[in-house]
């Protein structure tokens, strides 16, 4: 179907955890919210806009959940998932309209792109579509003692995210007398809208009980590959500068120059970061043409670098610095500048190491004009998705 803006419209307004905590929607799975995976995955070049439906006063949560992913505003819901909808198809109506729209919720977060597909192309020729799965196990009434087996066949179970074209949703939302629906393609149904079935998939299932979390969390654990980083960073010894290392002050007679605090240690980690990540270098994320980083702390460049780790759903692992000179002593600042960085990195000190070596007097450290440090970082990401 060509044409008009294919909108995603998110239900993330549940108030409840069954285990205490956040609402589910806000419970991290690696490290990563349980709706910001559900976005993520909504990323497809047929959505051309995300939007989130929350509850009251759930904007903290949200911005916390997002980790700087750009959305336009959220939309607050009702006290039922109808009205969160409505909301969220009329605050939709009421900026630029829509000609399709994908109404997901929030629990079933790790959305499979073929599923999209398939549901773009059923709504060129129908008004909805919604991914369905075959029921496998056998159905029977039960009150305490097993009775009556029922049919299966012909039965399915929906999913979400139901599509429809925008203005008959919008339509049958506005004329639904029926009370609470327990998903979109009913509203539709009863307005008369056909609404096709396309194949849905097992990794669409709701996230419910504390043991969903588990699997989910053991799932992508199972799909994240290591990957490894390379650092290298060099600073000329002056007069008259001060000498930090691993966000460390170290008393010395000279200290590193530099545009930033020219912490070598620091540089060195974060270009073995971003490496893992491949997102480029210090530089490309910190120009040193930019005046703001003169003279800057350099834990900024390694939060920068966690960070977009964190936000891909990915972990560290370790790394391993080596620095390089004759002097100062490292030996008697190890643990501390240890200590620091895996603060830093908000990892045990297990996973840090800071080892020293000298040059033997040769070259440009071992004349004691600068010195130079060399970090690896072992970092796990989520597989691509393709
Ligand atoms: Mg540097």
């Amino acid at each position: 179907m060509a044409g008009g803006r294919t909108v995603a419209l998110i239900v993330a307004a549940g108030s409840g955890s069954r285990a205490g905590g956040p609402p589910k929607q806000y419970r991290r799975i690696a490290g990563k919210a349980v709706l910001a995976h559900a976005i993520d995955r909504l990323s497809h070049p047929g959505i051309d806009e995300i939007r989130v439906v929350i509850g009251p006063g759930q904007d903290q949560s949200y911005r916390e959940a997002l980790d700087g992913r750009a959305l336009p505003s959220p939309i607050v819901g009702g006290s039922e998932r109808r009205t969160s909808v409505r909301n969220g198809l009329e605050a939709i109506a009421a900026d630029n309209g829509a000609a399709r729209i994908l109404i997901h919720d929030a629990a079933r977060p790790f959305l499979p792109s073929q599923v999209v597909d398939r549901l773009l192309t059923a709504l060129v020729l129908n008004e909805g579509a919604v991914p369905v799965l075959p029921v496998v196990d056998t159905l029977a009434a039960a009150n305490g003692v097993l009775g009556d087996t029922a049919p299966r066949e012909g039965l399915v179970r929906v999913q979400t995210p139901q599509a429809f074209r925008f203005d008959p949703i919008l339509a049958a939302h506005r004329h639904w007398s029926g009370g609470e629906a327990t998903d979109d393609a009913q509203i539709a149904r009863a307005a008369g809208l056909d609404v096709a079935t396309v194949g849905g998939d097992v990794a669409l299932e709701k996230i419910t009980h504390e043991e969903d979390f588990a699997r989910a969390e053991a799932m992508l654990a199972a799909r994240m590959t290591s990957r490894t980083g390379l650092g290298f960073d060099v600073h000329a010894f002056a007069a008259g500068e001060e000498l930090w290392l691993a966000g460390l002050r170290i008393p010395h007679d000279r200290g590193l120059k530099g545009h930033s605090d020219a912490d070598i240690v620091l540089h060195a980690v974060t270009d073995a970061l971003l490496g893992a990540a491949g997102e480029g270098d210090i530089g490309d994320h910190f120009p040193p043409s930019d005046p703001q980083w003169r003279g800057a702390a350099s834990s900024i460049f390694v939060d920068h670098a966690r960070a977009l780790i964190e936000q891909r759903g990915g972990r560290i692992d370790h790394v391993d610095v080596t620095l390089i000179c004759e002097e100062p002593r490292i030996g008697p600042h190890r643990a501390a500048m240890r200590q620091s960085l895996a603060a830093m990195l908000r990892l045990p000190d297990g996973r840090i190491s800071i080892k020293a070596t000298t040059t033997e007097r040769l070259g440009f450290t071992g004349r004691g004009e600068g010195m130079a440090a060399q970090a690896i970082a072992t970092v796990r990401l989520p597989e691509e998705e393709s």
